[in-house]
């Protein structure tokens, strides 16, 4: 379908169904321009928390819109793509968690905001990158803690907290695709540039880093740092709203361990999504996120306390 349509078409409806549109940083810039706000994990649950719209598109992947159905049960929460997954959040199978909680009955659970309602529902806190390291620190340090389920970003929160934690073994595929040996040498090209990375980044690459943060602390990092050049080891499609907001700067995305088209780390999980499934899921109200209530209220508690702690 050709793009003026679309785009004319989407900001028909929109007005049309009063829906609003919450894109991830990492969706395509075709997509980070026609909606109404653009975040990371935790802007995009505080957005969808306080929306006056009947339908929330959701253009992220599928835990994403499932958190905003959980904090807005009775607005329409639709996705462009049903099958836009995550691999943390796939790599945390509910049953597989239950037991693993079962061998530390003494812990409490804090998982990143990357994982199943069910999974929520499992947790006494749920966290993002953005906020992690405050949610740990809020607990008393005597208190036994599992962190799941990114083994990255709970090794960067140990050294951060100086804490230990009991970790689930998931990953990014996206964060651990970074190949230093790569990344050093673009840097020893680029001597006065400076390396930002995502946590969720292997720890290698967190050691190379001059700045990690989430993505939007990323953002706010390359916009108030004086280098005139970054290295980029997050997610690619955050080059998109960066290259409007600093567009002085050099920004290079941080290279992959395989070669590939893009010299760079794309989510096929977040690109599954395009402007004509979005167009698609707005017209037909469908594929919709549903959640039966019992496990709503259950995956909401951590969520909520999350959001009264940030
Ligand atoms: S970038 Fe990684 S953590 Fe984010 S949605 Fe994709 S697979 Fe999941």
């Amino acid at each position: 379908m050709n793009k003026n349509f679309l785009v004319q078409e989407i900001l028909r409806l929109k007005k049309e169904k009063n829906a609003v549109i919450l894109a991830h940083y990492y969706q395509d810039e075709d997509i980070q321009e026609i909606a109404d706000f653009i975040g990371d994990s935790l802007e995009l649950a505080k957005k969808a928390q306080n929306t006056n719209a009947d339908i929330i598109v959701f253009a992220g992947v599928h835990f994403m819109a499932e958190t905003a159905k959980i904090l807005n049960p009775n607005k329409k929460v639709v996705l462009p793509d049903w099958n836009a997954g995550c691999s943390l959040a796939d790599g945390c199978p509910p049953e597989d968690f239950r037991l693993f909680k079962e061998q530390h009955p003494d812990h409490i659970v804090v998982t990143y905001i990357n994982c199943s309602a069910q999974i929520k529902a499992m947790s006494d806190l749920v966290c993002t990158s953005a906020n992690a390291k405050k949610i740990i620190e809020s607990i008393p340090a005597e208190q036994k803690i599992i962190f799941a389920p990114d083994e990255n970003l709970g090794k960067y929160l140990e050294k951060e907290t100086k804490r230990e934690l009991v970790l689930w073994k998931g990953s990014c595929v996206v964060h651990e695709a970074f190949s230093l040996d790569k990344l050093i040498e673009i840097y020893s090209n680029n001597p006065t540039a400076k390396i930002a990375a995502h946590p969720e980044s292997e720890d290698h690459i967190l050691k190379a880093a001059h700045y990690i943060g989430s993505t939007s602390g990323i953002i706010n990092f390359i916009k108030t740092d004086p280098a005139a050049v970054f290295i980029v080891a997050t997610e690619a499609g955050i080059l998109h709203e960066l290259t409007k907001a600093v567009p002085d700067k050099t920004l290079i995305p941080a290279p992959t361990t395989e070669d590939n088209s893009c010299a760079c780390s794309e989510c096929a999980y977040m690109k599954m999504n395009t402007l004509e499934k979005l167009y698609l899921c707005l017209k037909n109200e469908r594929p919709e996120m549903l959640i039966t209530e019992e496990l709503r209220t259950e995956a909401l508690k951590p969520i909520r306390r999350m959001l009264e702690l940030s």
